[in-house]
């Protein structure tokens, strides 16, 4: 089923959501299953599985030289869509990059998850390779997200890349995007984003899933700066709880976004990692709260694998 279709059947209630990442190339499917299974109770539309795109790492040779290899970490997108699918009858939404991907790649991988009865998918750029700056688009792949939505949209009405096909069968799939409340680290302003996530809209995009954030006031400012712009899709926020003392210093520099003083003098104050993590339950039950407080359809917890705090949050808030 769509999220659009979820959001409406909820009916104005609030449903809880998550998203998991493949696990590192080598390990088993179990620790997939494993992070899913203690959430199923607090009844998911759907689960997000993320994409992780290719990397470049040099190997130093005999003769001093170093050899560039290109090697994806965490690959098994769609094959864990199709393993959720089947395993929890819950709607598996893989997410899809313009890094990596040309045109025709996208076009295939899009057919796949035709075949497999996904419905859903997460439109994304994603970002540049680790070792490089700026994000390169692929020869012939797309440099912006809103292409990719274009594309996905002009197969959801039969139009393929070979134009010389006839009687195609056109996709069906519900686009997501993602937004930034506090504004994607590359954009000169708030406004100009929003702008951009517009277009993403217009070309085809049905519902926005948020950045983390952890100061609600920032996503409340963002939703009511979207409508004014005339985005009317449904907002969907992020959220991650806190769990090391480490995050405090990689997720403003990672993620570019600000977290609160208050937040930040509690995991501060604790003497270790323990502590930090039910600093950043207890946070996050708040911001839950709140959220669900003023109506949000839906609240889409980073899991990254490890369902404990996220299991601790939802017990409080669904
Ligand atoms: P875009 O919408 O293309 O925006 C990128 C930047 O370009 C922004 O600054 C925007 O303002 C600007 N821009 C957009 N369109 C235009 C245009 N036409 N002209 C000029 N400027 C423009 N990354 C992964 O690798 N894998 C994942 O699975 C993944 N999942 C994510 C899920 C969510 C909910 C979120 C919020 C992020 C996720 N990311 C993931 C990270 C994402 O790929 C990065 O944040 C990336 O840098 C931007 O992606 P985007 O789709 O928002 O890009």
């Amino acid at each position: 089923m769509k999220v659009t279709d979820h959001i409406k059947k909820a009916n104005g209630t609030t449903r809880f959501s998550f998203e998991i990442l493949p696990p590192l190339k080598g390990q088993n499917i179990t620790s997939i299953f494993d992070g899913i299974d203690p959430l199923m109770e607090f009844n998911p539309p759907f689960i997000d599985v993320t994409y992780h795109r290719e990397e470049y790492v040099y190997k130093e040779l005999e003769n001093g030289l170093l050899e560039k290899k290109v090697v994806r970490k965490r690959p098994g997108t769609v094959g864990i869509c199709a393993a959720i699918q089947n395993r929890y009858h819950v709607d598996a939404i893989p997410h899809i990059l313009c890094g990596g991907f040309s045109k025709e790649d996208t076009e295939n991988f899009l057919i796949d998850l035709g075949f497999l009865g996904i419905d859903n998918v997460m439109a994304l750029r994603g970002d540049a390779v680790k070792s490089e700056t700026y994000f390169k688009p692929e020869k012939d792949g797309h440099r912006y997200a809103d292409e990719l939505v274009g594309q996905i949209s002009q197969l959801n009405q039969g139009l393929y890349l070979d134009e010389e096909l006839q009687n195609n069968t056109p996709t069906n799939f519900c686009i997501g995007v993602a937004g930034y409340p506090e504004k994607h680290m590359e954009a000169p302003s708030l406004d100009s984003d929003i702008h951009f996530l517009k277009e993403k809209v217009k070309k085809g995009a049905t519902y926005i899933v948020t950045q983390m954030f952890f100061d609600n006031t920032k996503f409340f400012q963002f939703v009511a700066k979207c409508r004014a712009a005339g985005i009317t899709v449904p907002i969907i926020p992020g959220l991650k709880p806190i769990a090391t003392k480490k995050q405090l210093n990689l997720i403003p520099h990672r993620f570019s976004l600000e977290l609160p003083d208050d937040l930040i003098m509690e995991v501060v104050k604790c003497k270790d990692n323990h502590a930090v993590r039910q600093v950043g339950i207890e946070w996050c039950i708040e911001q839950s709260k709140e959220l669900v407080a003023q109506g949000v359809p839906i609240l889409h917890y980073y899991s990254m694998g490890k369902s404990d705090n996220i299991k601790a949050i939802a017990a409080s808030v669904f």
